[in-house]
Order: structure tokens, then C-alpha cells, then sequence
């Protein structure tokens, strides 16, 4: 047992215009009303974040930016701030998803930088890491993550990372239907948590949850969460429609 209460984030990635958004949004904050042990946040693309806060205000679902941009405000045609974030209510902000990485060109040291600011404005980053599926092949997977990690977090203090969740997102798993297994998952977590308790010590280490991503589904969801390094999920896909993401929140115990 531990004291690290469970976190599903629903990655609504470029899917739904404002008002679908704001429907979906609705529908899911009444169906897990009952279920105050799980944090649930959602993460819709930035147009609908205003209007999805405001659809949520009574419950108690939380709200999370897909992306940021380090700088605070300026010249920079496109992107978005952490105050811009916050401003509208977000709580949450994933930094380096796998998709950022592969199709944006983020890097390690961009994903640090706005670590950096996520934690300056108070948002609690989602630090999204994982190996490809050649890197699994070579067995790279533990080199790999240590590099993510060790970069990523370069410069932080302890204090720095108490709001921070890691979500452990093998790329082969993402959309692609193929689920790391339980005890894949639980191995990488396992590693990832010492990993943060010889750089930081064991009380941080043993407080900061570490979510696990990659085809997250109703009927696998149970399995993931009976391991004992596994906090949470971070679920694509499946986040998008109401009733199964409920599902994945109301996960068996
Ligand atoms: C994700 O987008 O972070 C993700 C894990 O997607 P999916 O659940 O669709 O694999």
C-alpha cells in the first residue's frame, strides 16, 4: 500500500471542437460524480479549454493543457504560455508526448524548459517518456528512459518536483492497440522510481505518481493498476468517449 492517489488523464489530443468538447466534458463529470478516490483530468485542445472549465466547475474533474510554450508571453505565432494556461483554469499540463517529439521535433532539452515553467506558474507537468519499439528490440529501454529522465528533469530541485507525474509511454504502445503487459509496465516503473529515489531520496521517490500509457482500455486498465508502481493512467483513444473512459475511472480494485 501507498499514499498515492490514483490519476486517470484523458489526452483529447486534436480531436473535438469547442462545443463537442464542452458535451463530452459534461457527460463524463456526471458519470464519475460518485467517484471521489481517483483524480480524473482532461486534456482538450487549447480552444475549448475556457468553455470546458466553466462546463466542469462543480465537479470534480481538472483540467490540463496538451502542450505549452516555456517563454511567457512574445513574439511566438502559435504557441501558448503557462499564465495563458492557468488563466483558464488548467491544473495539469503534459510536456513531451510522444507525438510532440515525433512530429514537432521536442527534445529532451525543450521538454526541461518547460518543465521549468509549468512548475514557475504552478501547473503540475505530466512528463510523458518511452521507448520506441526498435529501442525495446536492442534492449535499450532502460538507457533510454534514464537519458529522458536525467535530462529532462537536469536542474531541478527537490522541491521543484513535488507536483511532478511521470507517464511511462512506450511509443509501440501508443494508438496502436498493443499494451505494454502489466508486469512490462510495472518492471519500467519500478526502475523509473528508483531512478528518482537515488537522485532525490525515497520520500520524493515513493510520493510521485507515475502513470502508465499506451492503449489504456476498460478491460485492461484493472491489471495496470493492481501493480504496485503503477499510479494511474494517461489514455489517449479512449478518453474520448464518456462512457469508456468512465469505465477506465471506475477500474476494479
Ligand atoms: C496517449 O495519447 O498518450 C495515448 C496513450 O494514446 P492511446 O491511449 O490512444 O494509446
Amino acid at each position: 500500500m501507498n499514499d498515492r492517489k490514483p490519476l486517470i488523464a484523458g489526452n483529447w489530443k486534436m480531436f473535438k471542437t469547442c462545443s463537442e468538447a464542452i458535451a463530452t466534458a459534461k457527460q463524463l463529470a456526471h458519470l464519475i460524480r460518485k467517484n471521489q478516490a481517483v483524480d480524473v483530468m482532461i486534456a482538450p485542445p487549447f480552444i475549448a479549454l475556457e468553455k470546458v472549465s466553466e462546463a466542469i466547475k462543480d465537479s470534480h474533474l481538472s483540467l490540463g493543457g496538451q502542450n505549452l510554450f516555456w517563454q511567457s508571453e512574445g513574439a511566438y505565432t502559435g504557441e501558448i504560455s503557462a499564465n495563458m494556461l492557468t488563466s483558464v483554469g488548467c491544473e495539469y499540463v503534459i510536456i513531451g508526448h510522444s507525438e510532440r517529439r515525433q512530429y514537432f521535433g521536442e527534445s529532451d532539452a525543450t521538454v526541461n524548459r518547460k518543465i521549468r515553467a509549468a512548475v514557475d506558474h504552478h501547473l503540475k507537468p505530466i512528463l510523458c517518456i518511452g521507448e520506441s519499439e526498435k529501442e525495446r528490440e536492442s534492449k535499450d529501454t532502460f538507457s533510454v528512459l534514464d537519458k529522458q529522465m536525467k535530462t529532462g528533469l537536469k536542474g531541478f530541485s527537490l522541491d521543484d518536483l513535488t507536483s511532478l507525474i511521470i507517464a511511462y509511454e512506450p511509443v509501440w504502445a501508443i494508438g496502436t492497440g498493443k499494451t505494454a503487459t502489466a508486469d512490462q509496465a510495472q518492471e519500467v516503473h519500478r526502475f523509473l522510481r528508483s531512478m528518482l529515489a537515488t537522485s532525490y531520496g525515497n520520500t520524493l521517490a515513493n510520493s510521485i505518481r507515475i502513470l502508465y500509457g499506451g492503449s489504456v482500455k476498460p478491460d485492461n486498465i484493472s491489471e495496470l493498476m493492481a501493480m504496485a508502481d503503477v499510479d494511474g493512467a494517461l489514455v489517449g483513444g479512449a478518453s474520448l468517449d464518456p462512457e469508456t473512459f468512465s469505465n477506465i475511472v471506475h477500474f476494479e480494485k
